[in-house]
């Protein structure tokens, strides 16, 4: 079983500009790339999970999607790391495009994208992660048997809370959060 690690796109692994889909404005976010590399290096899969209601509400085509993996791909690789996967959902309950406004088992916190994932790409969900902005990312998360990051960085306002709302840590980014969630599995790992 593979072990991975899932990464919200928006204001997590990219600074947030709502409903962005202009390659030429995607850059990864400051205090990412050591830490993505160091996780790549430990064996986990860096996949993202993204909720892109944009497309049932009509704001772009999911074709602009593709151009959006490409260029994170892009940026990737000349950071020498290796994307393994993008879940996007395109799905909202008041969005206007028919077919796409539902209620869906993906749009975040659902754990639909996650357990898809698991599947395509063999991943044990109990020794992956979720890290994202807000706590809805932390429910999916947690729902589909991960531990999970919250990058506490003023992208989450509400503060809702429910029984699959707290994250395993909070972390001011995702350099930090690899240090210290690679030293949480290493040691249940030796059993401590
Ligand atoms: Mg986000
Ligand atoms: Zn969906």
């Amino acid at each position: 079983m593979n072990k991975a690690i899932f990464l919200d796109k928006d204001g997590t692994l990219i600074p947030d500009i709502p409903y962005n889909v202009d390659p030429e404005k995607i850059t990864l976010s400051n205090d990412a790339v050591a830490g993505l590399i160091k996780l790549q290096s430990e064996g986990y899969k860096l996949i993202i999970i993204s909720n892109q209601s944009g497309v049932a509400r009509g704001y772009f085509t999911e074709d602009k999607l593709h151009a959006v993996a490409d260029k994170i791909k892009e940026l990737f690789e000349w950071e020498g790391l290796r994307l393994d996967g993008f879940y996007y959902c395109l799905h909202h309950p008041q969005g206007k495009l028919p077919g796409y406004n539902i209620e869906c088992d993906c749009r975040k916190p659902a754990a639909g994208m996650l357990l898809r994932a698991a599947a395509d790409h063999t991943i044990s969900l109990e020794n992956s992660w979720m890290i994202g902005d807000i706590l809805n990312d932390v429910e999916a998360g947690n729902r589909a048997g991960c531990k999970t990051v919250l990058i506490d960085n003023g992208n989450e306002t509400e503060w809702v809370e429910g029984p699959c709302r707290k994250p395993t840590i909070i972390c001011e980014n995702i350099n930090e959060a690899a240090g210290r969630l690679l030293t949480i599995d290493k040691h249940e790992l030796a059993g401590l």
